[in-house]
C-alpha cells in the first residue's frame, strides 16, 4: 500500500485528503462503510501525528484506530500486545484483508524472527505486533532506530495499571518510547476504565498530552443475569444452556482447577462438547482446546480466569460465571468476551453465600501491603453490592464507569424479572443478635440451627438452647435465613473470621440497624426464576426457506477457512453471512456493499459465495411449482403408497415427503389421521405441547426436545399443520 508523508511537511488540503485516505480504506480494505464511536477523531490524531487515549468498550472497535493510520502514515506501525494468541488472530485477520502484517514474539523461531526483522528493515511491513519484553531489549530498540515508524499503539494498556487486574510488570518499561523517539505518536488502548486505572495509565506512559477519548461502556446486546445459588448451581447452568444457548460458543469460568475439570466432566457427560482449560493442563492440550474453540462451532470451554484474555473470538455467545469475580472490572471484562459481534449474548452468574465467605477471606489472608489490602476489599464490596442489586444492572454497571444510562435498560435480570424487595431490619437484627449472644464465633449454618430452636448436641452443649435468641427466628426456613446472612455478608454487616472457619462478627457498621436507626431493606429471594426468552436481536432471525442457504454458507466459510488454518470468523462473521442470506448479494457490485467485506475478500472469496447464493435462488425456483411436487406426493399417497414408498419412487427424503403432505393437511386436502398412525391421546399430546408454547414460537425443535424425541420431526410437521388449518 502506497503511504503518504510525515505531519511535519503536510498542509491542510493534504490532511483533507489523507481523511479521505483514511475513509477509502476503511471501505476497500475492511469493508465498512462508516466509522464508528470516536474512530475517525482518534484516527485523524494519529495521522496528525499527536497522542491519544482511547477507551472503549470490547468489540468497539479499538484495532481500526491504529490499523488504519498505520497504512495512511508512512513507515511501520508498531503495536504493543500483551499475549500472544491475540497478536497471532489480529495478523491472520489482517493478512486475510491484504495487509502487510506480522508479528515478533517467542512462538517464532529465530530463523523465522530473523526473517520479519529483514522485512521490517526493508519497510515493507505496515504493521508489526511485538511482545513488552521484545520490545524493551537493545536489540530491537535498535532496529527500531533504523526504520521508519509510523506510530506505537499500546494495546490492553491497563496492563501498566497495578490498580488494574492484569498488571505486568513489562508495560511500566514503555514509557522509555516517548523517550527514545519523541517525534512519533503514540495511542494507548483499553476497554477496562474506571477512574484510577485511567489515571495511572495516563501517568506511566506519559500521556498527559494525550487527548482522551472515552466511548459509552453500555454493551446492549449483552443481557446479564446474576441468581442466587440455592445447591443447584451446576443444574442451573446446565439448563441455562440448554434453553438458551444450545449449540452456542460459550465460557464458563470456575474458581480452581477441580472444579473447572468437575464441570466440563459433567456438561460433557450431558452430551455437550465442554472442554477445560487451566494451567494445570499441558500447553499442548491448552492449545488444542483453544483451537478447537476457535475453528468448531458450540464448544464450550470451562475455564479459570486465566482463559480469555487474548482471544478474539467474536461469536462467544455467553460467559458464564460459577464464581464471584473479585471485582465489577473483572466482571465487566470477562463478560465482554460476549458478543463481540453485537449480536445477542448473555452473561450469566451464580454466586450465593460461600462465594462471599471465600473471598472475604481470601482478601483477608492475602499478602498484599495494608494499601492494597483496602483497595481490593473496597472492590469486593462494590461487587457484592452489585450482586445484590434490586434495580437495572446495567444502570449500576455503567455508573460503576462513569457512564450514564437515563433508563433501566430492559436487557438485565432485575430488569426482565423485577426484584421485591422488603423491609428487613426487624430480621436482621435477629440475625445480629444471635451472632452477638452467642458470642460472635459461630458460622451460619450453626447460628440458623439457633434461630430455628434445633436440638442439636452442638447447641447443648453451648448451652444456647437457653438464649434468649434461641428459636426467634422460626418465620423463615433455613434457606430463607441463609439468604439473609448472604446479604449482611454482603453489605459488610458482618465479617467473617480470618482464621477460616467463617464465623461471623459483627463490624462497626451493624450498630445503626441494632438499634433500629436505619431501616434495611433486602432482596426478596424468588424461586429461580424463569428467563424469559431473549428479546435483543436475535443471533439467527432466519426465515425457514433460508435455512439451507444459511448452512451452506457456513459449510463453505468452514471448507475455506480449514484450507487456510484459520479460524472461520477470520473468513467472514456471522454477521456478514446473516447479511448475505438477507440480501442474495448476485453480483460483485452488490457482494462488495456487504459489511465486512473489502476488496481482498470480494476478489478472494466473492465468486464462490456468490455461485452459492445463485444455486440456492435456482433450487427456489424450481420449487416455485412447490404446488406441482406437492400436487404429485399427493396423488402417489392417495393410490395408497406410504410415505417410504413414495420417498424412493420419487427420489426424495421422507422429510421432504413429510412436508408435502403437511402442506395438503394444512390445506385441508387430507385429513392428519391419515397420514400419522398415531392414537388420539397421542395427538392431543402433540397438539397440546405446541399449544403451550407461544404462536410465533412453535419450532418443531422445541416440541420434539419438550417430548424427549418420542415422535419424529416429519409427525411433528403433520400435526403441527393440523393445529395451523385451524387458525
Ligand atoms: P475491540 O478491540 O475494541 O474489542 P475490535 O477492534 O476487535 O474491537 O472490533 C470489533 C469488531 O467490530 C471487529 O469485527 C471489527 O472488524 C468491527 N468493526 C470495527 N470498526 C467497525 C466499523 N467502523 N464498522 C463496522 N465494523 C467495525
Ligand atoms: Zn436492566
Amino acid at each position: 500500500m502506497d503511504h503518504f508523508v510525515h505531519r511535519s511537511l503536510i498542509s491542510k488540503s493534504e490532511t483533507a485528503l489523507m481523511q479521505d485516505k483514511a475513509t477509502s480504506l476503511l471501505n476497500t480494505v475492511f469493508g465498512y462503510t462508516e466509522f464508528r464511536h470516536h474512530q475517525q477523531t482518534i484516527i485523524q490524531q494519529l495521522i496528525d501525528g499527536n497522542d491519544a487515549v482511547v477507551l472503549m468498550p470490547t468489540g468497539g472497535g479499538k484495532s481500526l484506530c491504529y490499523q488504519i493510520p498505520s497504512l495512511v502514515r508512512d513507515g511501520t506501525g508498531i503495536v504493543i500486545s500483551p499475549l500472544i494468541a491475540l497478536m497471532q488472530d489480529q495478523v491472520v485477520a489482517l493478512q486475510q484483508l491484504g495487509v502487510n502484517a506480522a508479528y515478533l514474539n517467542s512462538s517464532l523461531d529465530a530463523k523465522s524472527a530473523q526473517n520479519i526483522e529483514q522485512q521490517l528493515l526493508r519497510g515493507e511491513l505496515d504493521l508489526l505486533y511485538v511482545a513488552p519484553e521484545r520490545l524493551m531489549t537493545n536489540h530491537f530498540l535498535g532496529l527500531l532506530n533504523r526504520i521508519k515508524i509510523a506510530l506505537f499503539a499500546i494495546d490492553e494498556a491497563h496492563c501498566v495499571s497495578q490498580w488494574g487486574h492484569d498488571f505486568r510488570p513489562d508495560y511500566i518499561q514503555l514509557s522509555v518510547l516517548h523517550t527514545h523517539f519523541p517525534a512519533i505518536p503514540r495511542i494507548a488502548l483499553t476497554a477496562t476504565a474506571d477512574g484510577p486505572t485511567r489515571r495511572e495509565i495516563i501517568q506511566r506512559l506519559a500521556l498527559e498530552k494525550a487527548e482522551l477519548f472515552v466511548s459509552g461502556f453500555d454493551r446492549p446486546n449483552i443481557r446479564y443475569h446474576i441468581a442466587q445459588n440455592q445447591g443447584n448451581a451446576r443444574n442451573e447452568l446446565l439448563q441455562f444452556i440448554q434453553n438458551e444457548h444450545a449449540n452456542d460458543a460459550g465460557i464458563v469460568y470456575c474458581l480452581s482447577r477441580k472444579k473447572v475439570e468437575q464441570i466440563a466432566d459433567w456438561l460433557t457427560e450431558k452430551g455437550l462438547t465442554a472442554l477445560p482449560y487451566h494451567a494445570g493442563l499441558s500447553t499442548q492440550v491448552r492449545q488444542q482446546h483453544q483451537q478447537r474453540f476457535l475453528n468448531e462451532d458450540g464448544i464450550i470451554i470451562v475455564a479459570t480466569i486465566a482463559f480469555g484474555m487474548g482471544i478474539d473470538k467474536p461469536d462467544v455467545r455467553f460467559v458464564a460465571h460459577l464464581n464471584l469475580p473479585k471485582s465489577i472490572e473483572a466482571y465487566y471484562q470477562e463478560t465482554g468476551r460476549a458478543g463481540r459481534d453485537g449480536l445477542a449474548a448473555t452473561a450469566w452468574m451464580m454466586y450465593g453465600l460461600q462465594d462471599v465467605i471465600m473471598l472475604r477471606q481470601m482478601m483477608d489472608n492475602s499478602d498484599a501491603d495494608a494499601i492494597h489490602k483496602r483497595i481490593e476489599q473496597h472492590k469486593l464490596q462494590s461487587m457484592l453490592g452489585f450482586c445484590e442489586l434490586t434495580t437495572c444492572r446495567r444502570q449500576a454497571l455503567l455508573k460503576y464507569f462513569d457512564d450514564h444510562l437515563d433508563k433501566p435498560c430492559g436487557n438485565c435480570d432485575t430488569c426482565l424479572n423485577p426484584v421485591e424487595s422488603w423491609n428487613a431490619t426487624e430480621i436482621s437484627q435477629k440475625a445480629l443478635s444471635c451472632a452477638y449472644k452467642t458470642g460472635q464465633r459461630f458460622g451460619v449454618s450453626y447460628l440458623v440451627d439457633v434461630l430455628l430452636g434445633k436440638d442439636t448436641e452442638r447447641i447443648r452443649q453451648f448451652q444456647h438452647h437457653k438464649t434468649s435468641v434461641y428459636g426467634i427466628g422460626k418465620e423463615l426456613d433455613a434457606k430463607q435465613w441463609r439468604s439473609i446472612f448472604r446479604q449482611l455478608i454482603a453489605r459488610n454487616l458482618f465479617s467473617v473470621d480470618v482464621e477460616g472457619h467463617g464465623n461471623l462478627r459483627l463490624t462497626e457498621q451493624c450498630r445503626s440497624v441494632l438499634r433500629g436507626e436505619e431501616s434495611l431493606m433486602l432482596r426478596k429471594e424468588t424461586k429461580q426464576t424463569k428467563q424469559s426468552r431473549q428479546t435483543g436481536k436475535s443471533t439467527f432471525n432466519i426465515h425457514n426457506s433460508d435455512k439451507v442457504l444459511w448452512e451452506a454458507l457456513r459449510e463453505h466459510r468452514k471448507a475455506l477457512a480449514s484450507e487456510r488454518n484459520v479460524p472461520p470468523f477470520v473468513i467472514f462473521h456471522d454477521a456478514t453471512l446473516m447479511e448475505i442470506v438477507e440480501k442474495k448479494p448476485q453480483t460483485q457490485q452488490q457482494f462488495s456493499m456487504l459489511t465486512g467485506v473489502g476488496e481482498k475478500k470480494l476478489q478472494s472469496y466473492g465468486d464462490t459465495f456468490i455461485s452459492i447464493v445463485q444455486q440456492h435462488l435456482t433450487a427456489n425456483t424450481s420449487t416455485k411449482s412447490t404446488t406441482d411436487t406437492q400436487e404429485e406426493t399427493l396423488q402417489l399417497f392417495k393410490s395408497g403408497l406410504n410415505i417410504p414408498e413414495i420417498a424412493s419412487h420419487r427420489n426424495l427424503k421422507p422429510a421432504t415427503i413429510y412436508g408435502h403432505l403437511a402442506n395438503s393437511i394444512q390445506q385441508g386436502e387430507i385429513k392428519l389421521e391419515q397420514v400419522v398412525n398415531l392414537t388420539i391421546n397421542e395427538i392431543s399430546l402433540v397438539q397440546n405441547t405446541f399449544l403451550d408454547l407461544p404462536e410465533n414460537d412453535r419450532k418443531l425443535k422445541s416440541v420434539y426436545e419438550a417430548l424427549d424425541g418420542q415422535f419424529d420431526y416429519g409427525l411433528l410437521q403433520c400435526i403441527k399443520a393440523s393445529i395451523e388449518g385451524y387458525t
